[in-house]
């Protein structure tokens, strides 16, 4: 079928997120480095986050974070807490103030009031690869959907090509979250993308709209 074709893929192996044997991964280093994580908790608290700054973690297999935090609101609240190394939930605090409220008055008239996820840390290999998520490290959030303040519903896998002022909403913050995250794969991307975006702090640069 064309899952495992795709599964195949370089491209595809960038993304997508299955647990498999793995070589080491780099060391994830125990020590935070007070200033940064100290600047980046300043940043969320100035940006209205709530949050809680996490100890550092670091798995058996070389999984984990150093800077981490437990963000449930950026600042609108998430479905459900999102672990996060400190850095990317900076980034999606920016996401959600610099991107996805002004799209969202500008396409419906009204702001978001929740943001739906489904993954931020969890200890796993990229699909079919040899390659560590950036899940893996915290670097990465899977964000599925929007709620409006009216109560409107907005999913990545039901709207991105339904057209309409969704679609136009979807497409508009796909492209901003290019200038706030280094890697972003959307349903454009391809098949293991098809319900949401991921968003992902990683050293890789690709901008999947
Ligand atoms: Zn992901």
């Amino acid at each position: 079928m064309a899952r495992a074709v795709l599964a195949l893929s370089i491209a595809a192996a960038l993304a997508a997120c299955a647990p498999r044997a793995l070589a080491p991964p780099p060391a994830v280093t125990g020590v935070p480095s007070s200033t940064g994580y100290l600047a980046c908790q300043q940043g969320l608290s100035g940006s209205g986050a709530m949050f809680e700054a996490l100890v550092p973690l670091a798995t058996r297999e070389g999984c984990g974070f150093a800077e981490g935090v437990k963000i449930t609101a950026t600042p609108s609240p998430l479905n459900q807490p999102a672990v996060l190394s400190c850095p990317t939930a900076l980034a999606l605090t920016r996401f959600d103030l610099e991107v996805v409220q002004p799209a969202a008055l500008q396409h419906f008239g009204k702001r978001v009031v929740k943001i739906h996820h489904v993954g931020g840390y969890t200890c796993r290999g990229i699909n079919g690869g040899r390659k560590w998520s950036q899940h893996a490290f915290g670097n990465a959030i899977d964000v599925i959907g929007f709620d409006l303040a009216d109560g409107t519903r907005i999913t990545v896998g039901r709207d991105w090509r339904a057209g309409g002022a969704p679609a136009r909403f979807l497409h508009d913050i796909a492209r901003g979250a290019c200038q706030v995250f280094r890697v972003v794969l959307t349903p454009a991307y391809d098949k293991a993308h098809q319900d949401h975006f991921h968003l992902d702090l990683g050293p890789e640069r690709l901008c999947g709209i």
